[in-house]
């Protein structure tokens, strides 16, 4: 069975954003391959953070994850942190990675340029990514296309490390794109993100939902009821991609594109839906935070499994690096 692995950073309860770029599909995958999923805390503290905040932060993830359907029974689940190979690991890989491919990468540039101090964790933050996934020498990680080159620099660590120390050591992971589902922040002008205030939580409740929803963002060309518009350009119509069945997709489509109905009508048919997929997740939080010892458990089992695989790659690299 094929190895996938995936991480996801410790933003508290998950937002549909991410839930339906990134965990939905993990959910989906988990049976059918030997899945790792890592709350990445290590990635978290790049950025200026608050401790409390993020031990918060990270227990409300696990509890997302497992409301939203990762099972521990088929998937090792863990935080990052827990588990202290990946920093070894990282450590080893700043010996061999390029800083110029560092300094080239989007991501860093974007964050760096919006703070006035750059910590190194930053810059070096590929390098513990491709760590994350080498440890596992998983073969596929499911990323978004935003992510697509950060996983290209850990192909790159990869074929630099295997070519002074043990040539096809490291598989280089292959990118599984998650189905495009990007789906932009309610206000319509970016991507759906905490920090940008324009998300719909996971388990926030149906009233403060609907409360999002109603003013959400349309098709400008729909200013009166009878001007037709283009579901395409429209994100309420790709959120009823995501949540509505197909029959109920294709009557938007023809409803909006002949201004069969009003924006509000459209998006009480998608809060409808919304809710239907929404709902158990909510009642699942609901019984894993009555059981706090299940996510203790959860993480600590996780931990342990991930750690067995992980002791076993750093005891192959230690061995051909000269270090045992
Ligand atoms: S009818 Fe629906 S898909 Fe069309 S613009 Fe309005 S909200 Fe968007």
């Amino acid at each position: 069975m094929s190895r996938i692995f995936s991480g996801i950073q410790p933003s508290g309860e998950l937002h549909i954003g991410n839930y339906l770029g990134a965990v939905k599909n993990w959910v989906e995958l988990q049976r059918s391959y030997e899945s790792f999923f890592c709350v990445v805390d290590y990635h978290a503290i790049t950025v200026p953070y608050d401790p409390d905040d993020l031990r918060t932060r990270r227990r409300e993830m696990l509890v997302s994850l497992l409301a939203s359907g990762l099972d521990p029974s088929v998937a090792t689940i863990f935080v990052q942190s827990m588990v202290p190979e990946h920093t070894e690991l990282a450590w080893i890989f700043n010996t061999v990675t390029p800083l110029g491919e560092l300094e080239r990468q989007t991501q860093f540039k974007d964050k760096a340029s919006r703070q006035e101090s750059i910590p190194a964790g930053l810059l070096n933050y590929p390098v513990l990514q491709a760590a994350d996934i080498l440890l596992y020498r998983a073969d596929l990680v499911p990323v978004g296309e935003d992510q697509v080159q950060h996983l290209e620099l850990s192909r790159e660590i990869a074929r630099r490390w295997n070519a002074r120390f043990g040539e096809g050591f490291f598989a280089e992971p292959q990118a599984k794109l998650t189905p495009s589902r990007r789906i932009m922040g309610l206000d319509g002008n970016a991507k759906m993100s905490k920090s940008m205030g324009n998300t719909v939580g996971l388990l926030e409740e149906p009233a403060s939902i609907w409360a999002k929803l109603r003013p959400a963002v349309t098709d400008p060309a729909r200013v009166r009821k009878t001007d037709p518009g283009t579901p395409e350009v429209c994100n309420v119509y790709h959120l009823h991609r995501a949540f509505s069945p197909p029959d109920v997709v294709k009557h938007v489509e023809t409803q909006c594109r002949t201004a069969g109905w009003g924006c509000i009508d459209c998006k009480k048919v998608l809060f409808e839906n919304v809710n239907a997929e929404l709902t158990p997740i909510r009642a699942r939080a609901a019984e894993v935070r009555a059981r706090p010892e299940l996510v203790d458990e959860v993480a600590g089992d996780g931990a342990a499994t991930a750690q067995r695989v992980a002791g076993a790659t750093m005891r192959e690299v230690k061995e051909r690096m000269g270090l045992a």
